[in-house]
Formats: structure tokens, sequence, C-alpha cells
């Protein structure tokens, strides 16, 4: 599969259809699958951290999640198909999965939110068998946690635990999930209490300000992205 290096990370050169392709065959033919959504924010630390790089590039799927990934490839003079989200990629998989009866495991959120997007989820994907667990444990209370995702048997995984922490979690899980995912807030948004950008921001590449405005806590986080802007540009001019 084609790979395309940005900072270092190597990103997969695939859209949501292929992608979606690829996990659907993988939980066919029973080949695990880890997948990393790569936004420049996780592209940013991990040139800074080579252990969540090594982590990072060693998944099975890397995926561009976000503007600033697709910008970036372009500045290097190659063409991502389309961004591809960890929202956008659960809500196909749901879809997926509502025809497959696959079983579906949400790990993360505060406490209260998975099981009630499992509720919300039910009403649109009845065929999915679905179960969830809070993100808020303890390192002490982590062997009960995967006990119980162990014990639902998950066809996916998806992680909502934040980076890096969801894809320490995900590499350090082999053998819990067919398909292991981080998905950062995408619980939150399944369960109806963080509304995902109107159309209109997600048309015009605006959702990251749209989140912004809606939570403007964010902005420590999304301070790095003119270092990562440019950090891209300083290597496409050295190079
Ligand atoms: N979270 C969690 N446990 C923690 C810290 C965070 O479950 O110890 C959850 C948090 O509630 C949120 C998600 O992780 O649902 C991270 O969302 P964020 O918006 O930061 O991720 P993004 O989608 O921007 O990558």
């Amino acid at each position: 599969m084609e790979k395309i290096d940005i900072l270092g990370t190597k990103i997969d050169v695939l859209g949501l259809k292929e992608s979606v392709k690829i996990i659907s065959e993988g939980v066919a033919t029973g080949q695990e699958l880890r997948i990393v959504t790569a936004n420049p924010e996780l592209i940013y630390s991990a040139q800074k951290n080579e252990e969540l790089q090594k982590i990072i590039n060693t998944a099975d799927l890397v995926l561009p999640d976000g503007i600033g990934v697709v910008w970036a490839a372009r500045q290097f003079g190659y063409r991502l198909p389309e961004r591809v989200t960890g929202i956008d990629l659960t809500l196909r998989l749901l879809e997926e999965g509502n025809q497959r009866r696959w079983r579906i495991f949400l790990l993360g959120a505060r406490p209260g939110v998975p099981e009630k997007a499992v509720t919300e989820l039910y009403r649109v994907y009845p065929g999915v068998v679905l179960s969830g667990h809070h993100g808020y444990f303890s390192k002490e209370k982590e062997p009960l946690v995967i006990e119980r995702i162990r014990k639902f048997a998950p066809d996916i995984l998806l992680v909502g635990l934040g980076a890096p922490r969801q894809e320490l979690f995900n590499a350090a899980n082999q053998g819990l999930a067919m398909v292991r995912m981080g998905v950062g807030g995408t619980i939150d948004v399944l369960s109806g209490e963080v509304k995902r950008a109107p159309q209109f921001y997600r048309d015009n590449k605006l959702e990251w300000l749209y989140r912004l405005a809606a939570n403007p806590s964010r902005i420590r986080r999304q301070a790095v992205l003119p270092l990562y802007v440019l950090r891209v540009l300083w290597k496409k001019y050295r190079q």
C-alpha cells in the first residue's frame, strides 16, 4: 500500500470508501487491524516522541484525519484523495456493521456517555451489537476494563481516550478485537453530547474552526497547528 511521509509519520493513501472496504475484509477474513487516525496534532507530537512515532508507523492503517494532513501531503507533491476522520469512518462502519451484525465496543468519554451513545445507536443501527465503558479509569482498574472488552469479543473496538493514550492502549492490546481504532471525541458525538459542525463548516474544511469556537479550551491543543504548518513548509523548503 502506498504511504506518504509527513514529518516522519507514514500516512496511507486511502479515502473513506477504500478504508471501509479494507476493514470489512479484515473482519470477514479474521485479519486483525490496528488503526490510527492521524491528525496534525498527533503528527506534530510524534516527531518529538520516538516511541509514539514507532507505534503509529507500525499500525496496519494510518489514515489522514483532517484537512491539515491532506494539505501537508500536497506540499510534498502527493495527492491524498480526502480526509478520513474518526467520526466519518465510525459512521460508515456502523452502517456496515448494521448489515453484518458486527459487535462494536465503545471505550472512552466521560461516565454515562458511552451508555447514552449505545442507546442512541441502537435506534439507528439495530443490527449492531453494542457495548461500552467510559474512559476515566485508573491504571489499577485497567485489567478489569480489558477483561470486560475481552468477554464481549468485539469485531470493532473504538477507543476514544484522547491522543496519545488511545494509540498506546491499542498498541498494547493485541488480540482484544479484530479491529482496534483510536477515535478521539467520536463517542461524545455519537451520544449527542457534542454536536458535529454543521455541513457548511465541513464542506468548507472549517470543522476545526467550529470545534474551537464551540470549545475554546481547545486553543491550547490547536496552538500547535501553526507550528505544524511552519514545520511542513520548512521541510518542503529544505527539500
Ligand atoms: N477521554 C477519556 N479519558 C481520559 C481523557 C479523555 O475517555 O482520561 C476522552 C474525552 O472524554 C473525549 C476524548 O477522550 O471523549 C478525547 O476527545 P478529543 O476531543 O480530545 O479528541 P479529538 O477528537 O480532538 O482527537
